[in-house]
């Protein structure tokens, strides 16, 4: 089987809005053709743009500075760990980390879409096997502004069937008095047998070690899973602080390509949980490896995963062949892209959702919509 043609397709709804983390606002599809007429689905949770220019960008005269399209026509994609391979060494001088590990991971994602198709399994089956048929989801969802919007928010993922839930982002970064407000309306909308998440979003390293010291302790009575990014994805002396000072699990990782980046994250922050984007860490062959490394060190992997359901897909892959799985996350926010680009609907019944168990990815795209949504 050789590739014939890659298309990397911008997708967008008319009318942005800025400054929120809703990434599920637009999108960058990766379709793989081959000489045997099966195509292979990927995307890329990135800035699909950036992502597009890597991909069809024009050859440069350097050997390690190529686009990846001229790396990858007539290959056989069956090679798809030395493809893998061949890419980070093809794209060397300005890739090794960010947009081009990003590219990278969709194209893996829908290689790895073309073998399962080939031989009619599922992709969990060709990563060793499924152990689980159906993974515990959580709601991830941005964190309202007042208590009365987190309770409409929480009733919101209840009734979708969700025994957990994560709130991000939003207004729980403006003062920590503020987010413990917001926490214990989280808490107490969602009663004792619901977990919740909390996802700080605190990038920009605005709050300090003690300071978040302080803050999750006083979140304890609330009985919070884990509090994600606390602090700068740089940070990792302050992960290591953090984690070492409260009982709580910090979690982290999305931002993150490469094992190279996550074995700097397990062993120099020390973090509880970590959270590889398979969109970004470079696709299910660099997810695999992170996963060896984690659980060399006892620590729990939960996928990263917002915008389309081809991420959810491939995250359900991934997680069906874990000994332990924790959490599927599960994007609810209505954009048309998250909502409907994929057809299969992944109905969360009891806080579970199935694994797709048809060939590849096991979803199918709306042709109508992806054409109707198609920038570039
Ligand atoms: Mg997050």
């Amino acid at each position: 089987m050789r590739i014939e043609n890659i298309e990397a397709i911008v997708l967008s709804e008319s009318n942005i809005r800025a400054n929120v983390a809703d990434s599920s606002q637009d999108a960058l599809i990766i379709r793989i053709y081959t000489d045997e007429g099966i195509v292979g689905l990927g995307e890329v949770d990135s800035s699909p743009y950036l992502v597009k220019a890597v991909i069809d960008g024009v050859r440069s005269s350097h050997l390690i500075a190529n686009n990846i399209r001229d790396l990858l026509i007539g290959q056989d994609p069956f090679n798809v760990i030395s493809i893998w391979d061949q890419l980070y060494l093809g794209t060397m001088y300005y890739g090794r980390r960010g947009v081009v590990i990003h590219a990278m991971s969709g194209i893996d994602i829908a290689l790895w879409d073309i073998i399962g198709k080939a031989l009619n399994r599922p992709i969990c089956q060709l990563l060793g096997g499924a152990r689980h048929s159906k993974i515990r989801a959580y709601a991830s969802v941005l964190m309202p502004s007042t208590p009365s919007e987190v309770l409409a928010v929480v009733d919101r993922c209840l009734a979708e069937g969700f025994t957990a839930i994560k709130l991000g982002w939003g207004s729980l970064g403006e003062n920590p008095k503020k987010t413990i407000e917001l926490v214990k309306a989280a808490r107490s909308a969602a009663g004792k047998e619901i977990e919740i998440l909390i996802d700080l979003g605190l990038v920009d390293g605005r709050w300090d070690v003690a300071t978040l010291v302080d803050l999750i302790k006083r979140l304890e009575e609330y009985e919070i899973f884990w509090i994600e990014e606390p602090l700068s994805p740089d940070d990792l002396e302050g992960y290591a602080k953090l984690a070492k000072a409260v009982d709580t699990r910090i979690a982290t990782g999305e931002e993150l390509s490469t094992r190279f980046a996550f074995r700097d994250l397990l062993d120099r922050g020390q973090v509880d949980v970590i959270q590889p984007d398979v969109t970004r860490v470079g696709g299910f062959t660099e997810f695999r490896r992170i996963l060896d490394m984690a659980q060399l060190r006892g620590i729990p992997v939960v996928p990263h995963g917002w915008s389309t359901g081809i991420v959810r897909a491939a995250n359900l892959q991934i997680l069906a062949g874990m000994s332990n799985p924790l959490f599927l996350e599960y994007c609810v926010t209505e954009s048309a892209l998250n909502r409907k680009l994929v057809k299969n609907p992944f109905i969360v019944r009891n806080g579970f959702v199935d694994v797709p168990d048809g060939p590849g990815l096991g979803v199918d795209i709306d042709e109508d919509l992806m054409n109707r949504m198609r920038v570039r």
